[in-house]
Order: structure tokens, then sequence, then C-alpha cells
């Protein structure tokens, strides 16, 4: 072989990133694009296409049985140039590298978009917790926490609680942190119960975020909020709190879905009655004041708001066709896929989108106040905590308004574009290293 020869021919084709994934690729693909409009650094771009760290561990847990399985989870940290590392941990039965690598590239722009000093990461376990014991799930949660012990602190990366985990999990978090320190770490985790250092305001902040992101849309489209119509698909920790907000606003909700299916009553649902309901029942199937439809047919109804909150990945491009909605809050992150981004651009003068980065920025946010308090041991009220996130959804609202309309946008791209600008001039002014 002469030395002249172009050595990279000889070279295999590249193998996949292990984080490879439609989610993944989805989010790369949104993020090489927005980068492209924005003439970035190509370096750059390279950088935020690629997570920083991935950890993957094994986790060993005794079942109830006394038999041993092993299940895997995953930690990974995007970027952290404007701050530690800051993201939820997901127990789900279909979490794997490329999801949880999507979801912590979001997470990187979602805490630029609302301005805090906070890198993107997540977490998480492939199991189905509702299969699991509560004691089950603390043994899980227990030794996960150690297997990770040595990629997180209060000042590199902070979990919080997303799908399949809560404030009870995060406790067990926050104890397993500080046994293994000996001296109680709250800061270690967000998301913890109030009795445990937890804040004010943190459980119902990622549904009240979203419900102040919907307010500050109708107000920007010129609509009135009062008497709007909206479904939401999910009712879990965001779908429900954003409920509560919204029929407090004055929207009707007129559906509501779980895993097990929809409900819709047109005349709008007594938000209370059904939390009591599912609070009794764990579902929203069989809820007698209304009819049962299915989430597909829930996604196409005509209302005035569409907010997803459970799964990503839901609205493809058939369903963003069929859309009939004036506005798309995107409770979950990344709902919609690559092909119904693309669908739903087309039809941006229709459809007006709060895109997840910043509709669903309120946990985070709250998140972000957790920790700061916990780091002083100085503990802000409810009314501190609830003014200042409505300061936070509000000025990164604008914010976002503002690169749509410089750069005659839409608002996820325009959202994307301040998150990468943020995080790429903070990257630009302290250069690489070594
Ligand atoms: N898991 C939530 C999210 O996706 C909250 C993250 C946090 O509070 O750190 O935004």
């Amino acid at each position: 072989m002469s030395r002249d020869q172009p050595v990279r021919s000889t070279l295999p084709p590249p193998a996949p990133l292990e984080w490879e994934s439609k989610f993944f690729q989805d989010t790369v693909k949104l993020v090489e694009r927005t980068s492209d409009l924005m003439k970035l650094d190509p370096n750059i771009k390279h950088r935020l296409t690629t997570p920083d760290r991935a950890l993957i561990v094994t986790v060993p847990v005794r079942m109830d049985d006394g038999t041993v399985q092993n299940f895997v989870g995953y930690r990974v940290q995007h970027n952290n140039t404007l701050g530690p590392c800051k993201g939820g941990i997901r127990y789900h039965h279909d979490v794997n590298l490329g999801e949880v690598s999507a979801l912590a590239t979001l997470m990187t722009f979602k805490c630029a978009v609302a301005g805090l000093p906070l890198g993107g990461a997540k977490g998480g376990v492939r199991v189905d917790p509702t299969l699991l014991s509560r004691h089950e799930v603390q043994r899980l949660t227990r030794r996960y926490t150690v297997e990770i012990i040595n990629f997180i602190g209060p000042d590199s990366d902070i979990p919080a609680p997303d799908m399949g985990t809560n404030d009870q999990t995060m406790a067990w978090i926050m104890d397993t942190y500080s046994q293994m320190k000996g001296y109680a770490v709250p800061s270690v985790v967000t998301g913890k119960p109030i009795s445990a250092g937890g804040s004010k305001g943190r459980r119902e902040a990622t549904g009240r975020g979203v419900a102040y992101t919907i307010a500050a849309a109708a107000e920007h489209l010129g609509l009135k909020l009062e008497g709007m119509t909206c479904a939401i698909q999910g009712f879990g920790n965001v779908g429900m709190y954003a409920a509560r907000k919204l029929a407090r606003m004055g929207v009707k909700i007129v559906a509501v879905s779980d895993v097990t299916g929809a409900i819709y009553n047109p005349e709008g649902l007594d938000i209370a009655h059904l939390r009591k309901y599912v609070g009794i029942r764990q579902v929203v199937q069989g809820y007698p004041r209304a009819e049962a439809i299915t989430n597909d047919q829930l996604l196409r109804l005509k209302v005035d708001i569409m907010l997803p909150a459970a799964l990503g990945g839901v609205i493809d491009a058939e369903i963003a066709r069929d859309m009939k909605c004036r506005i798309l809050a995107e409770g979950a992150n990344g709902p919609v896929t690559s092909e119904g981004d693309e669908v739903l651009r087309a039809r941006s003068d229709e459809i007006f989108v709060i895109p997840d980065v910043l509709a669903n920025a309120g946990g985070v946010t709250v998140s972000y106040f957790e920790w700061v308090q916990g780091l002083q041991s100085f503990f802000w009220t409810s009314r501190e905590i609830n003014e200042r996130l409505y300061r936070v959804m509000h000025t990164a609202f604008d914010d976002c308004v503002k690169f749509k309309e410089k750069f005659r946008t839409d608002m996820r791209t325009a959202s994307l574009m301040l998150g990468i600008h943020r995080v790429s001039e903070a990257m630009l002014a302290r250069g690489l290293f070594p």
C-alpha cells in the first residue's frame, strides 16, 4: 500500500455511537438544524450533539421472593458549561442509553432557556416500577445510587424525579448518599419531600410552569385564556397539576388520558372530582362523568390547547397533520418526532408550539430553587417560590418570542436557538481545555 493512499478509505465505516436511537437521532437533528441556521462554530455544534459522559451500571436487587434480579441503569451528563449537571432519573421499562442521552441533551438547553446556572444530565433504570413492591423499589434505588455515587454530587450532578420516580425515591437517594458521606447532604438531589429538605412548590412546579407558559402564549396571540378548551395526555405529576392550575385560570379541561385510555366530556371535567376518582382507582378508565375515547382520538380532538404530558414520540407526522389545536404545550419531554416537527413547522401559523424545553422548565426551575435553599440552609415561602417561578417562566417565554421574531422562525427553533446561544457563548468564553 503506497503511503500516499488516503488512509481513511481503508477504514471500515464508523460504528454507530452507543447512544444512537430514534429519539437521540431526532434530538441531534434538531440541534444540528438549529446550529446550522445560527451558523454555529462546527466544533461547538459537534460537541453539543454528543454527551460529555455516560455511565452504564448494573443494579442487582434482592426481590421479595429471595431471588436476585439485575437491572440496567444509566446516568448521562450532556454538558456542564453553565454549571453543575442537572436532570431527573426515570424508572421505565423502555429506558435505554439513547433515550437518556436525548433527555440529557434537552436538559442542557432547558436550563439555558430558563436562565439557570446549570448544565444538563439525565438518568434512568430499565424497570417497570409498578411491578415492584415498595421495598424492592427502595433496594433498587439505594443500590443504583451507590453505583453512580462517584458521578453525582451537589457540585457536579444533581438528580431529580422524572417518570416513574417521586419525592420518596429522592429521599432514598439523599439518604444513601448521606450515609456514605457520614453527614446529611440535602443538595445532592432535588424534588425531595419537604420534611427531608425539599422545597415548597416543587411537586406542583412543572404543571404550574406549563400553565404559566400557556397563559403567556394566549396573551401573545391576543386570545382570552378563560373559556378555552384543553385536552391533556397523561394525568401524572405534570398533567394533573397543569390541569388543576389551568382549571383555576378558567380553562375548560375536556379530555384527559393515562396508559389505560382517555376520557372526554365536552362540557368540561371536574378536576377535583377526577383526582379523587384516580386517587382511589389509580386510573382514569371508567370515570363515570365522561365518555371513553382512545389516546389517538384525544390527540386529534378539536380543542384550543393540546397538552401532551406523558411519554416522548407520541406526535408523529400523521398525528401532527390531523391535530386541530391552536396551542400545543409540551409538558412531556420530546413528545413530537422529527417528522411530526416538520409538519408542525409548516403549520406554525395555525398551531403555536410551546416546546418542551420552555413549557416544562418549571420543574427544573424550582429544583434549582430547592438546590439553592439546601446549600444555604435557608428556606423560602410558597409565595416566594411561586412568584419567582412565574417570573422565570414569563422571562423565558418572552426571550424565546424575541428570538422567534428576530430570526423569523418557529417557537421550537427559536427556543433551541436561545439555549444554544447561551451555552455556546459560555463555551467560547471559557475556551477549550487544555
Ligand atoms: N425531570 C424533570 C425534567 O425533565 C426535572 C429535572 C430536574 O428537576 O432536575 O425537567
